[in-house]
């Protein structure tokens, strides 16, 4: 089972929240989750298949389900995550304009 995002928490997981933005604003986003900002650029630089260094220059749009539980979804002021490939909302953003 995939472990949730939350950087203290990394609970085995079988919910998603689906992020949909740009690269920098995906690496932001994790941060939410207390990621260290590095680490938010490794791991979405492997999600989105670009180099960490590559990351907060990328500008094309991407769809993100990212793994979390419920509790850190909340920590964060998200919406409750939802189990993969069910209907669920999209949280979305960009780095040039905060949500
Ligand atoms: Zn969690």
């Amino acid at each position: 089972m995939p472990t949730c995002i939350g950087f203290n928490c990394r609970k085995p997981t079988n919910t998603v929240l689906y992020l949909r933005g740009d690269g920098k604003w995906l690496a932001d986003t994790m941060t939410r989750f207390e990621v260290p900002p590095d680490y938010a650029k490794f791991m979405i630089g492997k999600l989105i298949g670009c180099e960490p260094s590559e990351v907060s220059s990328h500008t094309k749009t991407e769809d993100l389900p990212l793994s979390c539980c419920g509790e850190c979804a909340r920590k964060a002021g998200f919406p409750p995550p939802v189990h993969p490939g069910a209907p669920g909302p999209i949280i979305q953003g960009s780095s040039s304009s905060r949500f």
